[in-house]
C-alpha cells in the first residue's frame, strides 16, 4: 500500500500541467521532526519548503505555487512558534485555522504538510538556540527582544527536519529574509533561500494573518502604508536621495491618518539594515511599522 501510494503521488509529476488530476493526492501530515526526518530520507527529488505560522492566505499560497512550480516536492510547515513572541504579544490568541489551511494546501497539491507539536519542537530541558548578530539587532529586533533568536532557532530546526533544496521566505518579512539568509551563509546550512515579493490586498493593504485584528475602520485606514510607499516610489524615482527627506514625508502621510500611529520609519542599506544618513545610496531599503490600536503593520519597498 505505501509504494502504491508513493508510485500514485510520484504519477503527478509525469503528467503535463493541463493533465494533472483536478484533485491531487491530499498531502502526507507528519507530525515529529523523526517522522518528518523519515519522509525526507524515503523520498528523493528536489525539496522546496514553506514555513508558515498557518492562518494561510494568497501571500503564503504564491511561495507554496512556486516552490511546486521548482521543485518535485514541496513541504509546507504549519507552527505558531511560541519562542519568537515575547510574554505581551499576541502568541496565545495568534489566528489559526488548521482544517482551511489543510485544504487550501490539498487543492494546491502540496505532497507533505509539518505540523510539530509545540513540545516536539521544545520538549523538556530544552536549551540550545541560534543567533545571529548585527542584522537582528535594529528595527524588529530593537522592539522586539528575542524575536529573531526564536525565528533562526526554528527556522533551523525545521531545516534539520525538512532537508530542503530551496525555502521560500517573503520579502513582506524583510528583516527576517535577511537574517535567514545571513544564518544559511555562516553556518553552510546549504538551502537555496527562494525571496518571494509582497502579495497585496486589491486596494494594497500587504497581506497578513494578523489583518483578522482589524476593525472595519482600522482596515480601511490601513491603506495607508501602501500610499506612503508609493509616494516614497515616487520620490525616489524622481531623484530624492535625502534620507531625512524621504523618512519625513512618510511620517507626515502616517500621522495625517488618525487611527494610525507611527512605530518606525527606517531608511536603510538593502543588505546590512544599518540606517541611512545623508544622501541615501543604493540599493536602500524604507521600512515601516504602523500601529493600529494594538496590531502592528509592517510594510517595505526595495529602492534600486
Ligand atoms: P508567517 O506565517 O507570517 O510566518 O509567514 C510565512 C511566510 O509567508 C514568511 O516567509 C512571510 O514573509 C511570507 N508572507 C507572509 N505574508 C506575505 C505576503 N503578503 N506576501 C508575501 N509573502 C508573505
Amino acid at each position: 500500500m505505501a509504494d502504491q501510494w508513493n508510485n500514485l503521488r510520484d504519477a503527478r509529476f509525469l503528467l503535463d500541467e493541463d493533465t494533472r488530476p483536478l484533485n491531487p493526492v491530499p498531502p502526507v501530515i507528519l507530525t515529529t521532526p523523526a517522522a518528518m526526518r523519515r519522509w525526507r530520507s524515503a523520498n528523493s527529488g528536489s525539496v522546496g519548503f514553506v514555513p508558515t505560522m498557518g492562518y494561510l492566505h494568497e501571500g503564503h499560497m504564491d511561495l507554496v505555487r512556486r516552490s511546486i512550480d521548482e521543485n518535485l516536492l514541496t513541504v509546507v510547515s504549519i507552527f505558531v512558534n511560541p519562542t519568537q513572541f515575547a510574554p505581551d504579544e499576541d502568541f496565545s490568541r495568534y489566528p489559526r485555522d488548521e482544517v482551511r489551511d489543510l485544504a487550501q494546501l490539498s487543492a494546491a497539491g502540496v505532497d507533505a504538510v509539518y505540523l510539530p507539536g509545540a513540545t516536539d519542537m521544545y520538549p523538556e530541558g530544552y536549551q540550545t538556540y541560534v543567533e545571529v548578530e548585527q542584522v537582528t539587532r535594529p528595527l524588529e529586533g530593537a522592539r522586539r527582544p528575542g524575536h529573531f533568536r526564536g525565528v533562526t532557532t526554528v527556522v533551523l530546526k525545521l531545516f534539520n527536519a525538512v532537508g530542503p533544496d530551496r525555502a521560500y521566505f517573503g520579502r513582506k518579512d524583510a528583516q527576517q529574509l535577511r537574517v535567514i539568509q545571513r544564518m544559511v551563509r555562516d553556518l553552510d546550512l546549504g538551502v537555496e533561500v527562494v525571496p518571494c515579493d509582497i502579495v497585496r490586498e486589491t486596494d494594497g493593504l500587504a497581506m497578513s494573518s494578523r489583518n483578522v485584528y482589524l476593525s472595519p475602520e482600522q482596515r480601511t485606514a490601513a491603506t495607508v502604508l501602501k500610499r506612503a510607499l508609493d509616494d516614497t516610489r515616487r520620490r525616489w524615482a524622481e531623484g530624492e536621495r535625502d534620507a531625512d527627506t524621504l523618512r519625513a514625508a512618510v511620517s507626515r502621510l502616517i500621522d495625517a491618518e488618525p487611527l494610525a500611529e507611527l512605530d518606525y520609519v527606517s531608511l536603510a542599506d538593502d543588505e546590512s539594515l544599518q540606517e541611512l544618513e545623508g544622501t541615501a545610496v543604493r540599493p536602500a531599503i524604507l521600512s515601516m511599522v504602523v500601529k493600529f490600536g494594538k496590531t502592528r503593520l509592517l510594510d517595505n519597498i526595495e529602492l534600486a
